[in-house]
């Protein structure tokens, strides 16, 4: 029995509305899903199916998030891999990996009477870097395989196939990936402002109960270069800092607090990588 508003676990339930700022960039991408949408319009004018979108920008900036929410628009299913996880596969691994994730999104989509399935692939830059002669071969085989993918959507078929795919290094990739017909749509999700930052803000403290003296546009204004994902790490760690505390609230120097933690973090990290 099919009940009514059953969520279907292969869409997420992300929506556009729970990311905060990236104003531009949300527009960009929902003007791009709508020619997803407007499927037989597109076959009819002749205009080729956006195949490819490519989200590039900082770490932590939400565009996994954005992927995610892109399915919840088209009501798409979604399907994903990050290209570190084709690091150290034999050759021939990770283009087979490629094609059952593409049958996968298919299938699926099939499966679940949907017409539409997002193909995510996180830090592209592994498997599509500029291939510069002997090094990277073993990843030649898993990009000939995602490109011949891409250059087999094509408007006719049954399920409408769009792939995502993410970097923080675009200068990176391989031109081959950047014709047209592939990811020809560039989207760039850059470092929240101080408005993004109190709208990332509200979004993940929505559900804590924060003191009536707490400024958040206060905490905005003092994480200049936070990324979403330190905002909503600072906005844990000050829940944490008031649990401890015993504090029905959070109040304000538990934000100050984990400002200094989520920074400190950023710091023990580097120093380790370095
Ligand atoms: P990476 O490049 O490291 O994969 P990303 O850009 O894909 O990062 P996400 O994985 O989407 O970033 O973000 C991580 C988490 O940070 C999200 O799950 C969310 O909690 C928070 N976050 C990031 N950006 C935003 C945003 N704009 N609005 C709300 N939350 C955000």
């Amino acid at each position: 029995i099919v009940r009514k508003n059953q969520k279907n676990k292969y869409i997420p339930s992300v929506n556009f509305d729970e990311i905060g700022g990236q104003y531009r960039a949300k527009n960009e991408l929902k003007e791009a899903l709508d020619f997803l949408l407007q499927r037989e319009k597109i076959a009819r004018y002749g205009i080729r199916p956006v195949k490819g979108i490519l989200l590039t920008g900082p770490p932590g900036t939400g565009k996994t998030l954005m992927a995610k929410a892109s399915a919840h628009y088209t009501d798409a299913i979604f399907v994903s891999a990050s290209g570190s996880e084709f690091v150290e596969m034999y050759v021939g691994v990770g283009a087979k990996r490629i094609r059952s994730l593409f049958q996968e999104a298919r299938s699926l989509a099939r499966k679940h009477k949907k017409n539409r399935a997002i193909v995510f692939i996180d830090e592209i830059d592994v498997i599509g870097g500029k291939r510069d002669g002997s090094q990277q071969r073993e990843y030649d085989q898993t990009l000939n395989q995602l490109l011949t993918e891409m250059d087999g959507i094509s408007v006719d078929q049954e399920v409408q196939v769009l792939v995502i795919a993410a970097t923080n290094r675009k200068d990176m990739l391989d031109p081959a990936l950047l014709r047209p017909g592939r990811f020809d749509r560039h989207i760039h999700v850059d470092l929240p402002d101080k408005k993004a930052r109190l709208h990332i803000l509200q979004l993940h403290t929505k559900n804590k109960t924060l003191h009536s003296d707490i400024s958040l546009m206060k905490i905005a204004e003092e994480t200049f270069g936070f990324s979403g994902a330190q905002l909503e790490s600072l906005a844990n760690e000050a829940a944490i800092y008031a649990l401890r505390e015993n504090k029905p609230e959070i109040e304000q120097k538990h934000l100050a607090s984990a400002i200094d933690k989520v920074l400190m973090g950023e710091k023990a990290d580097r120093e380790a990588s370095s």
